[in-house]
């Protein structure tokens, strides 16, 4: 297949994605936090396209986006006045709401689930085709699974160039990780994953979160979970990374110690100095947390390469959308940590 690619700017853009979106097709888009893969949510034979183009396990779930927080009743019941006044607070934007699903949408959607997570992305363009096909559309991120998240419209050919109908290019993702995702279906709200919107801000307009097991820990391939996607080992380079903990010039001399040739140092742009011979990659500045969020997974990409030996990876601390680069890179590292000040 042909792959159509698309300019976000190109005057007809909207109406040609969404006419493959109501014909059954696959889309890649754009959005504030990574480009999704699309197809029309309710339509189980293009949501099955979905999982065949990513290599996606059967029982992950996938994120329905609509165009206009009153769509979410649409596909949505028993919504609890949670989810409203979350929508107020942060729709459109990179936050991902669980809420009991009705019968319009497939099993296949929420891969057997009473519950469909639902978005609003911050993204004009996306959310024009999406309103222009008429429907939610269905979108994971756009990377093969298992591999780092596609950030740019070049990432998304790499992986799906010619067995996917189109690429909607709106320049690099402004957020750079997939979307908070909060549950809302218990009795207390929950954190499935850590994003855009932060646990303070969450805090601040629910008055209350219990962060879930699956976003500080690593969880068992075989574990019942409520986020099924989570028990995955997400966003991996091919070759095995460990954040090294500590203070800028503990960290530096433990990897110095430890570095072999074919190792790579994904580090702070402040840290390069530190580094050199190291072959360090930085992926943004420490001082500004968004720019790590959005330069993560392409660094990722970058390191995604067999040659490699072994990856030194330097995480930023605190909360905020540090909380959301942190959850990325342990995952990546498969939650390997070294602490540099304990290591003599
Ligand atoms: P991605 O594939 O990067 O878009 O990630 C989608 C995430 O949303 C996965 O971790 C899924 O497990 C999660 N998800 C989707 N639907 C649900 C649901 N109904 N309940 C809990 N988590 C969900
Ligand atoms: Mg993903």
């Amino acid at each position: 297949m042909q792959t159509l690619y698309l300019s976000a700017d190109d005057p007809g853009c909207a109406e040609t994605a969404a006419a493959i979106i109501r014909r059954g097709g696959l889309v890649a888009l754009p959005t504030e936090t990574v480009y999704g893969l699309g197809a029309n949510g309710l339509n189980e034979a293009a949501v099955a396209g979905i999982f065949e183009a990513k290599g996606r396990p059967q029982d992950n779930p996938l994120i329905l986006h609509i165009a206009a927080p009153e769509e979410m009743n649409t596909i949505c019941q028993n919504i609890p006045s949670s989810a409203y006044t979350l929508a107020k607070a942060f729709w459109p934007g990179p936050l991902t709401m669980v809420l009991p699903v009705n019968g319009l949408v497939p099993k296949r959607t929420t891969a057997g689930l009473d519950t469909v997570a639902v978005r609003c992305p911050d993204c004009a363009i996306t959310r024009d085709i999406i309103r222009l096909s008429g429907v939610p559309i269905a979108a994971p991120s756009a990377n093969l699974s298992g591999k780092p998240s596609t950030t740019t419209a070049e990432h998304v050919r790499h992986d799906h160039d010619g067995k996917i109908d189109a690429i909607v290019d709106g320049g690099p993702c402004r957020v750079g990780v997939e979307s908070t995702i909060v549950d809302l279906t218990e009795d207390r709200p929950r954190l499935l994953r850590p994003g855009g919107i932060t646990p303070e801000q969450l805090v601040e307009v629910l008055g209350d979160l219990v962060i879930d097991k699956a976003v500080t820990a690593q969880i068992d391939k075989d574990a019942v979970v409520r986020a099924p996607g989570m028990k995955y080992r997400h966003y991996a380079p091919q070759e095995p990374v460990v954040i090294v903990a500590g203070s800028r010039e503990k960290a530096a001399a433990y990897i110095r110690r430890h570095y072999a040739p074919g190792d790579r140092v994904l580090c702070f742009q402040e840290e390069l100095p530190l580094y050199d011979g190291c072959n360090p990659l930085a992926y943004g500045a420490e001082e500004d947390v968004n720019s790590l969020s959005a330069g993560l997974f392409a660094a990722l990409r970058e390191l995604d390469d067999p040659s490699i030996g072994q990856v030194y990876a330097r995480c930023p601390t605190g909360g905020g959308v540090a909380y959301a680069v942190q959850n990325r890179l342990k995952k990546a590292a498969a939650f390997h940590i070294v602490n540099a000040e304990e290591e003599a």
